[in-house]
């Protein structure tokens, strides 16, 4: 039986979302990315990337291609919040529903006609939700393959939707230029290059013992790709990140102690739920801190043993901070954030006292299927005392694609 993916992709997630909130941007070359040193570019508007601007190039590469682009941080919490919504809207459809990313997810459509209809409907709805409920566009790719449906779905953007027939595969991706198939990054475009193929049709038609003898084990995925055939199915807990981290900016400069320990806790919570969700363990955990205005340190640690649950990577996040703060006298912080990175497979092998691993990922389903609050430390909880938070939150922004 074929099968019936669809993939759904929001359109420039984060700078929809602040056109949302802040319309008289539409039309504006717009770009979700801080404008400081290492500064780098989230997410830009169609109008920005005009200019040549793309994600994950520094905003100061960006701001020389684009002196008069609007530059805006990033409000994680915003765009959480939005995406959590996005699942949610997904999953009206079909529990077959793998997301991918903040802003992204593959739905398998087999056995919902009876309910929805084809997929194209399907799919007509979901964009109508996703625009009702969010205010946002998203674009929608439908083929019998996860590889084929992504690529389909890059084609409609922005606001559309492509649906490709099974046994249409390889006619589709043929006059394609090969940076559209996914795993063809600018490494193997350029060996590719180099044997003197520029389009999928190319790749596909080209000898495979070739290609396994320049790139190796790849070579014969790519091949199968282009001819339309997913052998290797585009899974998203396969597809691994190199780091994440999470940053909070303080818009009044935080001096408490317990504030920013429950500030690290969250992030702590967040990261560890980022890195059990792709299977991974990390052992590097760095911790950057912002005295007013700009000074910035960050310390890192390497061990042996993987980090993989929150309390591992708490821990290990407090002595870190400890360390740097107490250094400097403890003054009050603007930024702070955590990031983990030297990511591998997670590791099967149970510590002892390590019970609370095991519970990460029916915390991160109830956090998925009832939102982020669901479960909190204590720490965590706004402490009734103080006023309300008054810091807005900036996250390094993992990039996203399109
Ligand atoms: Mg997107």
């Amino acid at each position: 039986m074929t099968k019936i993916i669809l993939h759904v992709d929001l359109d420039a997630f984060f700078v929809s979302m602040e056109i949302r909130r802040k319309p008289h941007l539409r039309g504006m070359p717009v770009i979700v990315g801080t404008l400081e040193k290492r500064g780098i570019v989230s997410t830009c508007s169609y109008e920005a990337r005009a200019y040549g601007i793309h994600s994950g190039i520094s905003t100061i590469q960006a701001y020389k291609l684009c002196p008069q682009a609007i530059f805006i941080p990033p409000d994680m919490n915003y765009y959480e919040t939005a995406s959590e919504q996005f699942n949610n809207i997904l999953l009206r459809y079909t529990p077959a529903h793998e997301p991918y990313g903040y802003d992204e997810a593959f739905l398998n459509m087999q056995g919902t006609q009876r309910l929805f209809g084809t997929a194209e409907t399907a799919g007509k709805l979901i964009r109508t939700e996703i625009q009702n409920e969010i205010g946002i566009t998203a674009s929608i790719g439908i083929a019998s393959n996860h590889v084929v449906a992504k690529v389909a779905s890059e084609t409609a953007k922005p606001d559309g939707m492509l649906s490709i027939r099974a046994g249409a595969e390889a006619e589709f991706l043929s006059p394609l230029a090969l940076r559209n198939l996914p795993m063809i990054g600018p490494k193997t475009e350029h060996v590719l290059k180099r044997l003197g193929l520029k389009t999928i049709g190319d790749l596909a038609s080209f000898p495979r013992e070739i290609l396994i003898e320049r790139l190796g084990k790849i070579g014969s995925v790519l091949h199968n790709r282009a001819q339309g055939v997913d052998l290797n199915p585009l899974h998203p807990r396969t597809i691994k990140s190199k780091s994440f981290s999470r940053e909070t900016t303080f818009t009044m400069d935080e001096p408490s102690k317990t504030r920013l320990r429950g500030v690290l806790r969250s992030q702590a919570e967040k990261i560890a739920r980022d890195i059990s969700k792709n299977r991974q363990g990390a052992r590097t955990v760095i911790v950057k801190i912002r005295f007013t205005p700009f000074e910035t340190f960050s310390r890192s640690t390497t061990s042996s043993t993987q980090v993989t649950s929150s309390d591992q990577l708490f821990a290990r996040t407090i002595t870190l901070f400890e360390s740097i703060w107490s250094e400097y006298g403890y003054p009050p912080l603007r930024l702070i954030g955590v990031g983990v990175t030297n990511l591998s497979p997670l590791a099967q092998q149970l510590q002892f006292g390590e019970e609370l691993s095991t519970l990460q990922p029916n915390i991160n389903k109830l956090r998925q299927r009832y939102g982020e609050k669901i479960i909190l430390r204590a720490v965590e909880l706004k402490n009734p005392t103080r006023k309300p938070y008054r810091f807005k939150k900036a996250t390094t922004a993992p990039h996203e694609e399109r």
